[in-house]
């Protein structure tokens, strides 16, 4: 590892020669095989435009749109043509975050803040909900009710509808869940909150950007935008289906009143006064240059070509799932996601990942199994007929090997997770090189034991990670 504060600085070919060798350790952003983490479109020239366009707005300054703004263009550029495509109209604003959790944070924020009275004010989900509103919950003192999904995967409108009480500030569904990649019943749920008199969040982080396009592709999917009566606000993330790179999110609201709380204020000190319209308060205009260079460059046009070539993908990987003997479908290829159950997924996962493919194990939670995810973009589409074969040869490998040994950690509470314990578990489980491509003892260990136990045990070990780098030179 090399030395970030070295005695004498370092020559510039030296280090970015040190950064790619360095990067070499990390899962492949580029060649169709990766379903999890990154979004590729597979263009050419398209990396090299977003890197010369975030270097040019790199070290500007969205403190202060008055002082810069270049930034303050771009970033209602990037909102108004996620209004136009999220079914907004006159009325609708937005603001540009660093990503989907903050867009999260910020909706539960205004919600919140738009009602001052409930003294636990209260947050209503359906159970597919992404974490990152657990987050938000925990981030802002607002109380989670989490309603079991139906059968089918989806929100049930009638389950949600008894959850709302007089507390309640703000009702979310997705469109679609990361998970299963399945579309809430948005205008049925949307109905409900309206009537109720409460705000009402679409979470499309993932999807914003590629369900419209499937939808004119003739997918049968639900209207889930600011088109349907009762939604408040939508979150769609730039860094997943709009294909930019990493650090953009966009949250709408259907109007500027519903987006006054978010914003916070100060002039209580000697300093400028601050005016956030979102988390941070510095922030690079890198993001969003890169996002607005690249979807300027790809187009309309090309965001429906991309969805296209998506939806073969989908078709091509959940044929091959349904075809091959021992995995089988989860939930229904609706979108961009194939989600599947095998007889045991996460040594499955590590034989696939041993053939080149990177997908993402899920644990089993409540009555549902562990199952593999992979989120499927554009750059699938050229590799997606090789999977069906080493899936194959995958299951077949599964079944030579056999289970995971798995510790038995029954009777590990919380509380008795220690950093030594958890150096030592790692160490046992062959994790102390920093080697995580065999991964399915962890995972059947981490799938034995309860939520919070796992919670702890990944905390510690992430603790154990992040140390810092000891001098080397
Ligand atoms: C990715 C995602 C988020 C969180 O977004 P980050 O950009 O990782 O913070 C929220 N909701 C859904 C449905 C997502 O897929």
């Amino acid at each position: 590892m090399f030395e970030a504060l070295p005695e004498q600085g370092v020559p510039g070919a030296q280090i970015l020669d040190e950064l790619r060798e360095l990067r070499r350790a990390d899962l492949p952003t580029h060649g169709g095989r990766l379903f999890a983490y990154v979004y590729d479109p597979a263009l050419d020239g398209l990396d090299e435009l977003a890197q010369a366009a975030y270097a040019i707005s790199a070290h500007v300054n969205g403190l202060d749109p008055t002082a810069f703004p270049s930034l303050l263009a771009m970033e209602n550029a990037l909102v108004g043509a996620a209004a136009r495509l999220l079914g907004g109209d006159q009325e609708t604003v937005g603001s540009v975050t660093s990503g989907g959790t903050e867009s999260l944070i910020l909706a539960v924020k205004a919600a919140r803040d738009s009602r001052p009275e409930p003294a636990t004010p209260r947050l209503v989900i359906p159970s597919t909900a992404h974490a990152a509103f657990a987050k938000a919950a925990h981030y802002l003192r607002v109380a989670l009710d989490v309603v079991p999904v139906g059968a089918d995967l989806r929100a049930d409108p009638a389950a949600m509808a008894a959850a709302i009480t007089a507390d309640t500030v703000l009702v979310v569904a997705s469109a679609p869940s990361y998970a299963h990649g399945v579309v809430d019943p948005i205008p049925q749920l949307a109905a409900i909150a309206a009537e109720r008199g409460v705000r009402f969040h679409v979470d499309a982080c993932f999807g914003g950007w590629v369900l419209p396009y499937l939808r004119r592709l003739g997918a049968d999917l639900p209207p889930f935008d600011l088109s349907v009566p009762g939604v408040t606000s939508i979150s769609v993330d730039l860094h997943k289906y709009a294909y930019a790179p990493k650090g953009v999110s966009v949250l709408l609201h259907r109007t500027e009143e519903l987006r006054r709380p978010q914003y916070f204020a100060f002039a209580g000190w000697p300093g400028y006064t601050m005016i956030n319209p979102i988390v941070s308060s510095t922030r690079s205009g890198g993001p969003i240059a890169g996002a607005l260079a690249t979807m300027r460059h790809i187009g309309d046009a090309g965001y429906l070509e991309l969805a296209r070539s998506t939806r073969e993908a989908v078709g091509v990987l959940a044929a091959a799932v349904t075809e091959t003997d021992g995995v089988s479908l989860f939930a229904p290829p609706e979108t961009s996601v194939v989600c599947l159950t095998a007889e045991d997924p996460f040594v499955l996962a590590d034989e696939l990942a041993a053939r080149g493919w990177h997908t993402q194990p899920q644990m089993s939670f409540g009555d549902l199994p562990a199952t593999i995810h992979l989120t499927v973009t554009a750059a699938i589409a050229p590799t997606a007929k090789e999977f069906a074969a080493d899936l194959a040869a995958a299951v077949a490998a599964t079944r030579e090997r056999g289970p995971a040994p798995v510790l038995d950690l029954t009777g590990l509470t919380p509380e008795m997770i220690t950093p030594d314990l958890v150096a030592g578990l790692a160490e046992g489980l062959g994790l102390g090189g920093g080697d995580f491509s065999r991964m399915a003892a962890v995972n059947s260990l981490l799938d034995t034991v309860p939520p919070a136990v796992r919670e702890a045990l990944l905390t510690s070990f992430l603790s154990l990670l992040q140390r810092p780098a000891k001098t080397t030179e």
